[in-house]
């Protein structure tokens, strides 16, 4: 009986990306070499701080404060963190509109940490050729030693990836030798672990099934493309035929020759599939496996040259430009995205520049709402919270704004001191003697006063004071 099967999951066919050079491999060289310098050395450089650690980036999770050079995140400032991930989505939005997959061309984890395992391949078992016949051969002493040579390089750059992960939470120095000698924490060595093991799958043997397969951004991106959006793209009009637009090179005989008898400039030399990192070849039209990472223009580029025809048979350019129309970069879609972004990181930059080493909150204790007094006075209640961020002891009093009819009382008391980084929570109780009307300012505003390098400051905050509504 025949039966009629589909898988949701091919098969892996391995890849083995042949090396090629040009103006984009250089480019990502450039961005990983940024990338690595950035990752792999930050936790060693030491940043001057008045008071506090001096590592340049630290994330100390147990103090819950993250020291970012002359930053510290408190954990009152978490929602930086949420303005943070929201410009990065707008970011990611606003770019992929208008280039494409450049994110995960060049500036994805997952290529930046493949790219290297694959040069550590190509150094160790040589030119796709030789490492196809390498993975092709029987095992043999070459083929053991070969394997083992990249798979122990391949698990040091994963085990250093881990490991420098784990240094951004504690002092570099003090950390790597705790790890060596057995005496760092359980946690240090857990997620060292992990991350070696993760980052050895998915950037030695996963690689593009990652982002084929796992990642959930190659899906949705598709849904931010549009016929102006920059893609990585074919000319098929060219390389397949002449196409009227492609002038020959007057001086080259041999393309002349080839537009003459209406060949096209595609010398099927598969050079642009050999170099593809996912496997693809990009004359079979758009893929979703592409990700615009550029290697086969420079692939396609060098062939061109070396048969002395015009470059850009691969080139970067959208669905607009291949059909002979100019690209609309200013559209509304792109236009909000960038205004959003702006937004978004005027308000973030705001609010990290008044960032401010004292906080103080009220709010209002809500159960009851209000109660009355048996000398008819309305009575609520607050909880006022005060944050030192500062690293040393600080000084605060409270008051209350004055308000005719009002009396108050702090508890336990109006004044405190904080040690360092230390919050502290205090009672409000406002009673108004003579209840108003609804419609009345019924707002009730705390005053906080203290002294920062000898200058004195004051900081307040607000909520309402609840009167009870005709009828209660
Ligand atoms: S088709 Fe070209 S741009 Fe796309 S992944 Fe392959 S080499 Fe990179
Ligand atoms: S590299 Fe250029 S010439 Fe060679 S097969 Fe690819 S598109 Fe054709």
């Amino acid at each position: 009986m025949e039966t009629n099967q589909t898988t949701l999951h091919q098969g892996r066919v391995p890849i083995y990306p042949r090396s090629v050079s040009g103006r984009y491999r250089t480019i990502k060289y450039i961005v990983l070499l940024v990338a690595y310098g950035t990752y792999f050395l930050l936790p060693w450089f030491r940043w001057e701080r008045e008071n506090g650690p001096d590592q340049t980036v630290l994330l100390n999770i147990i103090e819950r404060r993250f020291y970012i050079f002359d930053l510290t995140v408190y954990a009152q400032d978490i929602f930086w963190l949420a303005g943070f991930l929201i410009i990065a989505a707008f970011l990611l939005f606003f770019v992929t509109g208008i280039a494409g997959r450049v994110f995960c061309g060049y500036f994805c984890f997952q290529t930046l940490w493949t790219d290297v395992f694959l040069l550590i391949e190509h150094i160790v078992q040589g030119e796709r050729n030789a490492r196809m016949k390498l993975a092709n051969s029987a095992w043999s002493m070459k083929k053991v030693l070969l394997m083992s040579l990249t798979w122990l390089l391949w698990l040091l750059v994963a085990f250093w990836t881990g490991l420098s992960f784990t240094l951004y939470w504690d002092d570099a120095y003090n950390l790597i030798y705790q790890f060596f000698t057995g005496a760092a924490p359980f946690p240090a060595y857990a997620t060292t672990l992990f991350l070696t093991l993760t980052t050895f799958v998915m950037a030695g043997l996963a690689r593009e099934q990652v982002c084929t397969y796992m990642c959930p951004y190659a899906r949705f991106q598709g849904a931010m493309f549009d016929e102006d959006t920059l893609i990585v793209s074919y000319d098929e009009p060219r390389g397949e035929r002449s196409c009227g637009r492609c002038k020959p090179d007057k001086g080259n005989k041999q393309q002349q020759a080839r537009v003459e008898q209406d060949i096209g400039d595609c010398i099927d030399c598969g050079y642009c599939v050999q170099v593809c990192p996912v496997g693809i070849d990009i004359r079979n039209g758009m893929q979703y496996q592409c990700v615009s990472c550029a290697l086969c223009i420079d692939a396609c580029n060098t062939i061109m040259k070396a048969i002395n025809y015009p470059t850009g048979l691969i080139r970067y350019t959208s669905q607009r430009q291949l059909s002979g129309e100019k690209n609309r970069v200013f559209k509304l879609k792109n236009i909000g995205y960038g205004f959003a972004l702006l937004i978004v990181t005027t308000l973030l930059s705001w609010s990290i520049l008044h960032r401010t080493t004292t906080e103080l909150r009220i709010q209002q204790i809500r159960q009851p709402l209000y109660v009355h007094l048996s000398d008819g006075s309305i009575q609520n209640r607050y909880m006022v919270k005060v944050f030192n961020k500062r690293d040393e002891e600080m000084s605060y009093k409270l008051t209350l704004q004055q308000r005719p009819g009002f009396s108050w009382e702090f508890s336990p008391s109006s004044q405190l001191t904080l040690p360092a980084s230390k919050s502290a929570e205090i009672q409000l109780v406002v009673r108004a003697d003579n209840p108003q009307k609804d419609g009345a300012d019924q707002s009730v505003t705390v005053y906080m006063t203290y002294t920062e390098n000898g200058i004195e400051k004051e900081i307040s905050a607000t909520s309402s004071f609840y009167f009870p509504t005709q009828g209660d």
